[in-house]
């Protein structure tokens, strides 16, 4: 099918609630588009909070049964869904391309590390193996149980609709728990098919659901009593948002919120490797990453060289329709969302900071109607201007230059963000120093996105993640078990006689 084929047929999105599709009753839909080419391209029911009642009675009937379902037993059904994954990857790739704009080549890197968590995630068994004590003292025994929750929610961003999802639902099924999933309305199609092959795989109806929607959705999760847990990704003030409300009712919530990553560059760095990091990590997926860098730190003389070799870089992007096998970067996610970057853009210019590079007004031909924005470049911003202190989410990086290392450090550490940040130099330590004095959740060190492997964990510090712990990994496991501890003796080691004092080991 044609590109123009694709746009002129909406397809009507629906819900997975039980196992099935569902369609929206609300009777309110939004329009999801192609990006690259500006048209809508399905409609999403926005579900009531009937809707979501449903979904969640769903998953709270097949916990029962999937949580005293043997943890080798759930691992072979997301070993399964695994394989599945593996022999639908460009199909999923190209949902998410059509949907969120991203190139395909980046889509199919979204997908494999949505994919490592599923391999992680297989491993359960293990992970779940628990800690023995024998013979505390007298004939007793100690150890510890993780037992899963109940029903819990995930609500996840438009910028990774695959990963961010697989972040969550595969550690907390993993774990016995049963699953909803509120996807971005602004790119949904993905976790429908996640849906549709967890049922292929093998998955009891009802322990993975899908409902679509907005803040009544986002709501009626928050308030239900039989949500024992809510996991949730997005912008800063929605997180916060959740975290609180979501704890109020006794919820267990992690709730990871926007950034503004840095990245330094010392005086001794390889300027090549530098630059081609923060083109890469400024402009890839249009900086719609919540780890894309979008302040470049210079350090000392640095700076004059580092803007010279950035600017004929940023204006030779190649900027195309995602699914185009040479395009670089693709357009944004909406006309309301590239609207929005551009405003950052005009606001910069106003506060004085220097326009490089600007991306407004630019067009791709042949997709005029597309959300296309330019790379933009900024040098001379400071920490009062807007496009400093906010996030963009956009292609937009700042220039912002400090004489030393010591000012490099005080400025990221004084942001509100906390998200990630990366130091690009040859001084092993240099490297170690900032390692430790940086008070950012997630550091690279000549590394520019320094997202976690599926076994470790992901998350920021300070206002980029609410709760208490970071997702997936261990952490993950953590987040969606209960710890139990467990004593036990036997008749035949039990001493007469009642004991007032405070128990200790005999
Ligand atoms: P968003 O906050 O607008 O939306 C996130 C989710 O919240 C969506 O499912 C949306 O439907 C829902 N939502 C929107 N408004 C709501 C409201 N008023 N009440 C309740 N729910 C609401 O975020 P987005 O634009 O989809 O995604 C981009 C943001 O996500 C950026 O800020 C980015 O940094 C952040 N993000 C963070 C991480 C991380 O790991 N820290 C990862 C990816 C994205």
């Amino acid at each position: 099918m044609s590109e123009t084929d694709q746009g002129a047929r909406v397809r009507a999105l629906t819900h997975v609630i039980n196992g099935r599709a569902a369609e929206g009753r609300s009777d309110r839909f939004a329009d999801v588009f192609n990006p690259a080419l500006g048209n809508v391209s399905a409609r999403v029911p926005l579900a009531s909070v009937e809707e979501v009642d449903a979904a969640v009675a769903a998953a709270k009937a097949a916990y029962p049964s999937w949580s005293e379902t043997a943890p080798i037993k759930r691992a072979r059904v997301l070993f399964k869904f695994k394989e599945l994954l593996d022999r639908h990857h460009d199909e999923l790739a190209e949902l998410i391309t059509r949907e969120h704009g991203k190139v395909f080549s980046d889509a199919k890197g979204e997908v494999m590390r949505g994919i490592e968590i599923v391999e992680f995630a297989c491993g359960i068994p293990n992970l779940l193996k628990t800690d023995f004590t024998d013979q505390i003292g007298g004939g007793i025994d100690n150890w510890n149980l993780r037992q899963s929750l109940g029903v819990v929610a995930g609500v996840t961003p438009f910028n990774f609709p695959m990963m961010v999802p697989c972040w969550m639902f595969p550690v907390a099924i993993a774990c016995g728990n049963t699953f909803v999933l509120k996807p971005s309305e602004r790119d949904p199609s993905a976790s429908i098919r996640l849906a549709e092959l967890l049922k292929e795989a093998g998955l009891p109806d009802g322990v993975f659901n899908v409902v679509h929607g907005d803040k009544v959705a986002v709501d009626a999760l928050l308030q239900h009593p039989d949500v024992s847990a809510l996991s949730f990704v997005g912008s800063t003030p929605i997180a916060e948002y959740i975290y609180t409300e979501g704890t109020k009712r006794g919820k267990r919530v992690q709730a990871l919120g926007g950034a503004k990553n840095h990245l330094v560059v010392m005086p001794d760095a390889d300027l090549d490797q530098a630059v081609d990091a923060l083109i890469g990590a400024a402009y890839g997926s249009a900086g719609e990453r919540c780890m894309a860098i979008s302040v470049a730190v210079a350090v000392g003389h640095i700076a004059d060289e580092l803007i010279e070799r950035l600017t004929p870089r940023v204006q030779t992007l190649k900027i195309r329709n995602g699914m185009d096998s040479e395009a670089e970067m693709g357009p944004l996610v909406t006309s309301a969302h590239r609207a929005k970057v551009a405003g950052y853009i005009d606001a910069g210019v106003a506060a004085g900071a220097k326009l490089v590079v600007d991306g407004r007004g630019h067009q791709v031909d042949g997709h005029e109607d597309g959300f296309f924005l330019g790379g933009t470049l900024f040098d001379d911003v400071n920490t009062d201007m807007t496009i400093y202190r906010e996030e963009i989410f956009g292609p937009v990086l700042c220039v912002v230059r400090v004489p030393d290392f010591a000012s490099a450090v005080a400025l990221i550490n004084s942001n509100e963000f906390a998200n990630g940040v990366s130091l690009f130099t040859s001084d092993g330590g240099v490297a170690r120093a900032f390692s430790r004095q940086i008070e950012i959740g997630m550091v690279g060190i000549n590394v520019p996105i320094p997202v976690p492997m599926a076994w470790h964990s992901f998350g920021g510090w300070k206002r980029s993640l609410f709760g208490d712990h970071h997702a997936y990994g261990e952490e993950g496991v953590r987040f969606y078990t209960r710890y139990k501890s467990i004593m036990q003796r036997w008749p035949d080691s039990i001493a007469k006689g009642a004991e007032f004092t405070m128990p200790v080991a005999k």
